[in-house]
């Protein structure tokens, strides 16, 4: 599928609306295809899924992990060991050295702005797409993701080819291309953020409960 270069609101509801029933595979590929290098790629290296699709369907695309300073050491390791693995041209974006310290312990909508909202904007200078993982599962919130998108706060088109894959597919896919699992998926880990604000889920709960457990946060500010 190809649009034209000049890409209104209207043609991308059409677009998302054509990928409904697509493999993540194909709506990367046309997103290599229409953006190229204009592209980004976001990953919180959770887990291995999305990186995987990117490195079999854009292998040279850009992949930033947003390092908040807070991240669980387990997941720069593993977000190291697939880059190793995949082959994925990471970049490691870091908020600007006037980010308040400790921030998380009185203001976390502060603290998401300056250490996760910020640097995606840095991130996004010069690039007219945005690749994300959202997926509809995620949450509630999330369950009317577009697949295609304008970013009205960026100004980009916001491209989430899972959007449509439910955990059950995610962990199919993980299966046969015998993807390794991020070490605090077996420990309880459903939704990996900032360890501050993570805490691992029991059975039955959503898997973003244990994100900012205890507040009525929900999201960071990447996805508006
Ligand atoms: S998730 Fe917590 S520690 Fe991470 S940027 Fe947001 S408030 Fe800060």
């Amino acid at each position: 599928m190809r649009v034209s270069a000049d890409v209104d609101l209207a043609d991308l509801e059409q677009v998302s609306t054509a990928f409904e029933l697509a493999h993540p595979l194909d709506i990367l590929r046309w997103a290599g295809d229409h953006f190229g290098d204009e592209l980004l790629v976001t990953a919180s290296f959770g887990d291995a899924v999305l990186v995987h699709l990117v490195s079999q369907a854009i292998p040279d695309a850009e992949i930033v992990l947003l390092d908040t300073g807070y991240l669980f050491a387990e997941t720069t390791w593993y977000a190291e060991r697939l880059r190793h693995e995949f082959g994925l041209n990471v970049r490691i974006v870091h908020p600007l050295a006037t980010a308040e310290a400790d921030q998380w312990q009185r203001d976390t909508d502060g603290c998401c702005a300056a250490r996760k909202v910020e640097p995606l904007q840095r991130a996004l200078v010069g690039r007219r797409a945005w690749i994300t993982g959202l997926r509809r599962a995620d949450s509630p919130t999330r369950a009317d993701a577009p697949i295609v998108h304008l970013d009205p706060f960026r100004g980009v088109t916001k491209i989430n080819p899972l959007a449509t894959w439910s955990d059950a597919d995610v962990d199919h896919y993980s299966q046969i291309e015998l993807l390794p699992d991020h070490p605090l998926r077996d420990r309880g880990y459903a939704s990996i953020g900032c360890w501050p604000c993570t805490r691992p889920v029991t059975a039955g709960e959503d898997a973003r409960a244990g994100r900012w457990a205890g507040s009525a946060k929900t999201e960071c500010g990447l996805h508006r």
